[in-house]
């Protein structure tokens, strides 16, 4: 295992005084930290709350990086706010949940956005709607910008969970593989919602091959004037990165290698086994449809499909199975059972699928 130092965006959710913004800035530089975050217009869900001093705070950005040759960027969600950091001399802004998921606004700062040079990076939107993602990033390609970055923070959820929004790292696989080498970091501050929850995310995204982190840190975080309880003072966050560490995609080990070549194996032989007998349960289900179709029985019994479901799920949770996953997998299996017996039953010629 090899151990490098991920890429770093830290910086306050809130740009909130001169003397926070420099304060919290000066920390990050002390610990490595090159590239310096800010919200200046801050999109609060509800009304009431802090929403960021605006443009009065961009200068404090341009003295972080004038003074400590820190890269800085903040939050843009229309037009006036692209041409206000443009007059501020900012060379990267991000677009935020709450923005990427419409595409008007999308559009419209792709056309700010056109032709600066500027660096943007597109945060997943609120939703697990990964096709909104998909079309932020191409409304950036088609006004010909190509310097974009992608920013995975979690979609939100009517449930309580563990994290403030649910990770979904599904999500984020996608993306990188619809959009290899563009540079892909984690948000873990919004995703967790709680500083406690943000080393074993920053891990788990770095775990899945992400090139680094976007994280909130703010000098006094517990005076925060926004997401207070999910920021990390610069020491802290110090302490963190050092934690953490990056697992290469290969290694030279030859005995590793050899390892897991064996293991890999092993699963192609597993997986082959798996589709011949997905393809026995079917040719057995097709042939309960024909007896349906003989018998004018309906396709769908479901006190047998509960006995079905309630057997696999304890058999699998003697054998250290998430239900969750039984249930699904077998959910997906009666579905395509399902849809197989209904054309048996719909074909009236007496040819089922092909099959004469
Ligand atoms: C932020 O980065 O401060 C922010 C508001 O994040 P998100 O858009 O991910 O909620
Ligand atoms: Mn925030």
């Amino acid at each position: 295992m090899d151990i490098k130092t991920p890429y770093i965006i830290a910086g306050p959710c809130s740009a909130e005084s001169e003397d926070q913004v420099m304060r919290t800035a000066r920390g990050l530089k002390d610990i490595g930290v090159g590239v310096f975050r800010a919200g200046i217009w801050k999109p609060r869900t509800r009304p009431g709350n802090f929403e960021g001093v605006g443009e009065c705070g961009l200068p404090w950005l341009q003295r972080v990086h004038d003074e400590l040759g820190m890269r800085v960027c903040t939050e843009v969600a229309s037009t006036s706010h692209v041409e206000a950091c443009l007059k501020a001399g900012l060379d990267m802004v991000w677009i935020g949940a709450r923005t990427s998921t419409n595409p008007f606004l999308v559009q419209e700062l792709a056309d700010a956005l056109s032709g600066t040079g500027v660096h943007v990076m597109v945060k997943n939107p609120i939703n697990a709607d990964v096709a909104l993602w998909v079309g932020a990033v191409e409304r950036l390609q088609r006004r010909g910008i190509e310097n974009f970055g992608l920013i995975h923070r979690g979609v939100s959820s009517f449930e309580k969970m563990r994290y403030r929004n649910s990770p979904q790292w599904q999500m984020a696989v996608h993306m990188r593989r619809l959009f290899p080498g563009v540079p892909f970091l984690c948000d873990p501050s919004h995703m967790g919602g709680n500083a406690a929850y943000v080393p074993e995310l920053s891990q788990r995204a770095l775990d899945l091959g992400l090139d680094g982190l976007m994280i909130e840190s703010h000098c006094c975080p517990s005076c925060a004037l926004s997401d207070a309880s999910q920021q990390l003072a610069p020491e802290e966050l110090g302490r963190m990165i050092a934690g953490l560490s990056i697992r290469d995609d290969g290694s030279a080990n030859p005995a590793f290698e050899r390892a897991v070549s064996e293991q890999r194996a092993r699963i192609d032989t597993i997986d082959e086994n798996l589709v011949r007998l997905l393809a026995s349960r079917m040719e057995v289900s097709r042939e309960i449809g024909r007896l349906k179709k003989e018998n004018n029985v309906a396709v769908l019994q479901l006190s047998r499909w509960d006995d079905v479901l309630e057997s696999a799920i304890s058999e699998g949770q003697t054998l250290g199975m998430d239900p969750d996953f039984v249930r699904d997998v077998f959910n997906a299996i009666h579905s395509a059972s399902i849809a197989e017996q209904n054309s048996i039953l719909h074909d009236d010629d007496g040819k089922e699928n092909g099959r004469q």
